[in-house]
């Protein structure tokens, strides 16, 4: 099966160019100006920005959180992602502590194979390290799970700052590389008992008991464990200046640091948490919603590549879910939606509002996670030989955000209202058109990714 794009603009991490791209079954095969083909079925793309698939390497599909099970699973979750113009994820497969990493695989295999309507890989999130999990990494790697997730906070996943550090050694042996959820654990759990003993039980006790701090505190001490390894480390769903600063510092000491944050820290700030009929309960994640000083430090960072990813740590719950903590803030599952809407968030208030340039763009959702989490040049790029994940985008409709319009199993929409430019007019998942205009039109199109050790981004 032959199908040939022609007229438009084919982004990469370096700019745009014009060419024409022909798609063969499940590859591009090639990127030329001007190509013929009597066999392939031709599709005037005149004018659309051609992106290789987005990556989106931070969601939570089918995850048991506080009780009750993420609203998204495979089936639905990669449906809302192949709608937004996302044609791979990699989500995390939770070693439970007692289990084998071999396990903790098996399990999301299960949750996910055959369900998926885009591409999918697993970090792994290791909560419990000791010396048969060290030998069994070798092997785990081998197979192509070459990424992995460390927790600092939540007692059923953490590490104790030493296993961190045998974790970090043992994976840099291995050409392995962890992402760190990055929250002081005791510092959270004391300032929960002030908000407590305040009396105060609302959404607004949610920021004030993880101010900045909190992260900035992780992160250097990640940071520090990371050097003394002498391992390349993540930080995941970076949400501070402060914590910003703290990798600035570490990198000016030649430390390797790679920083992924997300939409909502860009867009949504704290104050949300003050809202009235429980409306906060909405935007409860971990770290929190911070302040505009914070986002604007965020997006001078994404502007000046300090940044390299841009994920959404999509781990969506319906207000039914969320209304389980009505009365406890601490018993509101935690998360929020974004796989769907990552794509057409950025290229409105990033490219379109001349925050980032399109090639940024281009890099932060494609071109580095491809690179970063081993995929690359198999995915993240548009040559030839490459995945014929692709995204004909459409750069002058004008819609809406809404929960009505929304693929994604939740009844709200985080971003209600948000007028919005650009659009994922048709994506291609492994060759095949799988969505059009935020509509699936063919599913279950994803396959497995095993993926290669990283490669070091600078
Ligand atoms: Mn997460």
């Amino acid at each position: 099966m032959k199908t040939l794009l022609k007229g438009g603009r084919v982004v990469s991490g370096r700019g745009w160019i014009e060419a024409d791209i022909l798609l063969e079954d499940d590859k591009i095969s090639k990127v030329e100006a001007d190509i013929s083909d009597n066999d392939a079925r031709i599709i005037d793309v005149t004018g659309r920005f051609i992106f290789p698939g987005f990556i989106d390497a931070h969601t939570h599909f089918d995850l048991a959180v506080a009780g009750t099970v993420t609203a998204d699973d495979f089936e639905t979750g990669t449906r809302a992602a192949v709608s937004g113009g996302t044609t791979t994820i990699v989500d995390f497969a939770t070693q439970y502590r007692g289990e084998t990493l071999k396990e903790a695989l098996d399990n999301w295999h299960r949750k996910a194979d055959q369900k998926s309507s885009c591409n999918y890989g697993f970090h792994l999130a290791i909560s419990e390290f000791s010396e048969s999990i060290s030998s069994e990494l070798k092997e785990i790697i081998r197979d192509g799970v070459t990424s992995f997730k460390l927790y600092m906070i939540y007692d059923d996943n953490m590490l104790d700052d030493g296993s961190i550090y045998k974790v970090l050694k043992r994976l840099t042996e291995l050409g392995g590389i962890a992402g760190v959820h990055c929250e002081n654990s005791d510092l959270v759990k004391a300032m929960v008992q002030e908000q407590k003993e305040l009396g105060n039980l609302t959404t607004s006790a949610h920021p004030a008991s993880r101010p900045p701090l909190v992260e900035a505190e992780a992160i250097d001490r990640l940071l520090k464990i990371a050097a003394l390894a002498d391992s390349p480390v993540i930080v995941v769903h970076l949400s501070t200046k402060a914590g910003l600063k703290e990798v600035q510092s570490a990198r000016k000491q030649g430390q390797e640091v790679y920083l992924e944050t997300c939409p909502q820290y860009l867009l949504l700030d704290d104050s949300v948490y003050d809202l009235p009929d429980f409306e906060g309960g909405k935007y409860i994640i971990a770290p929190p919603l911070r302040k505009k000083e914070d986002q604007e430090a965020l997006w001078e960072a994404l502007a000046d590549d300090s940044i390299q990813t841009l994920s959404t740590d999509h781990c969506s719950f319906t207000r039914k879910q969320k209304s389980a903590g009505k009365e406890d803030f601490t018993k509101i599952p935690g998360g929020m939606a974004g796989v769907e809407t990552r794509p057409v968030l950025m290229y409105t208030y990033g490219v379109e509002a001349g925050r980032i340039t399109m090639e940024q763009m281009c890099r932060l959702l494609s071109e580095n996670p491809a690179k970063l989490y081993g995929m690359y040049p198999q995915k993240g790029v548009i040559a030839p030989g490459s995945d014929a994940d692709l995204v004909v985008w459409n750069p002058e409709t004008e819609w809406v955000l809404s929960a009505e319009n929304q693929t994604a199993n939740v009844d709200y929409q985080a971003y209600e209202g948000y007028p919005v430019k650009g659009i994922a007019e048709q994506v291609y998942v492994n060759g095949q058109l799988a969505a059009e205009n935020g509509k699936i039109v063919k599913e279950h199109l994803g396959q497995y990714v095993k993926r290669e050790p990283y490669t070091k981004l600078f």
